[in-house]
């Protein structure tokens, strides 16, 4: 794999819905979207349950904005029910994917091992493989975010080639659907430890790899968040799920590319 940069252009948002959202309501969301913002200057990913993959990747198909899932399984194919396949969310129209989110290994207690499997087995078929790590508020407290987010990175990449399918979120786990945003001093200070993990791994090329915040990121606060150095896009969950506030989040983040440049 080679160690080029990723070929997303940042800022990155992406939508993390969740399980909301049936067919009709997707289907208005994109429409409202779309004529709001047809064609996003930035690279812009909707991370949607995998019953609504194929009708919005449809209706996305000639726009910029990517079509995601929110998990998948690391084996191509077999005797797995109720799993789904990297091939198969292609099929459908998914460019990338998000692994290892805080509710997956909360509720579903997914391991950084099977994390990591799931992190090669989709870079290796061309889905770009959000990985989101983060420390819980115990462990904040305790001081161990160091600790936590350097197990979650050396565990969920083991064995991962540098690849321009590679990016990663952190997401503090306490800022998740709270409304409590991290402070962007505290933010800043997380995202260079891990910027200098990626490097211990990779080399320099590590520092290319895009990484996202995410934790309770709104129109008010998504401009300061973006200003941090070494964050290169948002992921949202609440504030994905009405066009209005995304919209809003695109436009500023569009802005914020315009004046870095
Ligand atoms: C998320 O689910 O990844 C997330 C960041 O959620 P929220 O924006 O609602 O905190």
């Amino acid at each position: 794999m080679s160690a080029e940069k990723s070929a997303l252009s940042t800022p990155i948002v992406i939508g993390n819905w969740k399980m909301y959202k049936g067919i009709s309501e997707a289907e208005s969301f994109v429409k409202d979207l779309l004529d709001q913002l047809p064609n996003p200057s930035i690279t812009v990913g909707l991370a949607v349950p995998f019953t609504l993959i194929r009708p919005v990747a449809l209706q996305l198909k000639s726009s910029s904005v990517l079509t995601g899932a929110q998990n998948m399984h690391e084996a191509s194919e077999g005797a797995y029910t109720g799993e789904i396949a990297a091939s198969m969310i292609q099929d459908a129209g998914a460019s990338f994917v998000i692994l290892g989110h805080s509710e997956r290994r909360r509720y579903f207690h997914e391991t950084n091992q099977q994390i990591n499997l799931k992190v090669k087995k989709a870079i290796s078929s061309n889905l770009y493989a959000v990985l989101c790590i983060g420390e819980t508020w115990d462990e904040r407290q305790e001081g161990k975010t160091e600790d936590v987010l350097r197990k979650q990175i050396l565990e969920g990449l083991e064995g991962v080639d540098i690849s321009p399918y590679l990016l990663v979120a952190y997401e503090p786990l306490w800022a998740i659907g709270t409304g409590v945003t991290a402070l962007p001093e505290a933010i800043q200070s997380v995202v260079a430890f891990c910027q200098s993990q990626f490097i211990q791994l990779f080399g320099e090329s590590g520092s290319a790899i895009p990484l996202l915040y995410g934790g309770s990121v709104k129109p008010e606060n998504c401009e300061e968040l973006l200003a941090i150095p070494a964050v290169s896009g948002l992921l949202i969950g609440g504030a994905s799920l009405t066009v209005d506030s995304l919209a809003k989040i695109i436009e500023i983040a569009s802005v914020a590319r315009k004046s870095s440049e």
